[in-house]
């Protein structure tokens, strides 16, 4: 299946992304988990992503939409994806659909998680991750059984610098301003699935494969 999952910061997707893409057998990509790899690497990528990242803005779209097409083209893409973060912009979907096209492929359902403000607030500022390989927890609502140490590895938990309350306000209002539009752009095209984000982590998950089932 060929997904994309949408949603503002803190909605969820990618802990809804770690469930799906092992249901679905499909590669998961992030935008935001790509460009935090090439941060770490200290790649030109990296280094070009970098300062719109720390400020919570979004990595222009010329940059962005290379990546993923690049992305999109590799071998492991033919059985499916499941798409997490991106597109974030008009021209990033326009971008999207033309490549879609190019490659001859159809994409199955846009699900877009649902979940108002405040809570996002409260999800962003108490997000913690593993840095050695990207579990995510919450410090209340989804701590790591064994404390400060990665439930899955043992590695430690960290928290990215962009979930600070300052950044994370600006990220909202860019997801209103640049990203949000794209809920109506595929309503349009009919292929949009809402569901109701501000549910437990399985209620959620179980919505959402019910939903793919459906069609
Ligand atoms: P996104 O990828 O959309 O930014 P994440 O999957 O990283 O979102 O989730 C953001 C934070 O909210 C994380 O700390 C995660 O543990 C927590 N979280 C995710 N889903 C839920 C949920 N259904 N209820 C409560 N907290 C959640
Ligand atoms: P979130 O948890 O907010 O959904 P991500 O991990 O998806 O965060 O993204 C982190 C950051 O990476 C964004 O704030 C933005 O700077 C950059 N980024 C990720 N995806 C995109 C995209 N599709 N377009 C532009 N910038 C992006
Ligand atoms: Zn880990």
């Amino acid at each position: 299946m060929r997904i994309i999952l949408m949603g503002p910061p803190g909605a969820g997707k990618g802990t809804q992304a770690d469930v799906i893409k092992a249901e679905l057998n499909v590669p998961h990509i992030s935008t935001g988990d790509m460009f935090r790899k090439a941060v770490t690497e200290g790649t030109p990528l990296g280094l070009e992503a970098k300062s719109y990242m720390e400020k919570g803005q979004l990595v222009p779209d010329s940059v962005t939409i290379g990546i993923v097409k690049e992305r999109l083209s590799q071998a492991d893409c033919q059985k499916g994806f499941l798409l997490d973060g991106f597109p974030r912009t008009i021209p990033q979907a326009d971008a999207l659909a033309k490549t879609l096209q190019e490659l001859g492929i159809k994409l199955d359902a846009v699900i877009n998680v649902v979940v108002e403000r405040e809570a996002l607030v409260a999800r962003l500022t108490g997000r913690r991750v593993c840095k050695s390989c990207g579990a995510t927890y919450h410090m209340l609502f989804n701590p790591s059984k064994t404390g400060e140490k990665c439930e899955v590895c043992g590695g430690e938990l960290y928290q990215r610098n962009d979930d600070t309350l300052a950044t994370v306000a600006n990220r909202l209002d860019v997801y209103d301003k640049q990203t949000a539009p794209l809920i109506e752009y595929y309503r349009k095209k009919g292929c949009l699935i809402e569901i109701d984000g501000d549910k437990a982590v399985a209620e959620v998950t179980q919505n959402i494969m019910e939903a793919l089932k459906r069609g």
